[in-house]
């Protein structure tokens, strides 16, 4: 058919293994000269393939300071944060379940704080200044934790890491025997 490759789909970048050490190295800010939207559309591409609700840039092997994220997951806004910073924590915690592309079946509860104040540069290099609580704020912190190289994992106690990789092993046995049954 004519016409076909006018328009081609950027190819989607697939995540990094676990052990790769771009995940452990904190990520210097953003090259000069980056181009956002390019960035921007991979990231949009590689959430929506693997099913996210954010991504950053070293989790599909880009060494820029740069996530994605679902600024409200209700109403499907998505928003792109270039070098992010969080200025202020609020000081209410609470604990809830959280996964991560990177471990793919993998829960852990962690603790952080309900609310937080954020500045970042959006694709378009404005500078922006947001408050965000619940689960926004929960993604925020997750993918600016990436931005430092540190994973969810080491946001837990060695013993719940350990009993919590113990129950996704157990329940990826389970769906194989259901699915080959
Ligand atoms: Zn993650």
């Amino acid at each position: 058919m004519d016409g076909n490759h006018s328009i081609r789909p950027i190819p989607v970048l697939g995540l990094v293994p676990v052990t790769d050490p771009i995940l452990k190295k904190p990520l210097e800010s953003c090259s000069i000269g980056l181009d956002r939207k390019e960035l921007h559309d991979r990231l949009l591409s590689a959430m929506e393939h693997y099913q996210g609700i954010g991504l950053s840039a070293n989790q599909i092997g880009i060494q820029e300071r740069a996530f994605i994220m679902y600024s409200d997951v209700k109403k499907k806004e998505i928003i792109t944060c270039f070098d992010p910073l969080i200025t202020e924590y609020h000081l209410d915690k609470i604990i809830m379940d959280e996964g991560c592309l990177t471990w793919p079946g993998l829960w852990l509860k962690v603790e952080r704080s309900e609310g937080i104040r954020c500045v970042y540069n959006d694709v378009d290099g404005e500078l922006i200044q947001v408050e965000m609580h619940g689960l926004e704020s929960r993604i925020f912190q997750h993918e600016y934790d990436h931005m430092e190289g540190t994973n969810f994992t080491q946001r837990v106690s060695r013993l719940k890491l350990n009993m919590a990789k113990r129950r996704a092993a157990k329940m990826k046995k389970k769906s194989m025997f259901s699915m080959s049954a």
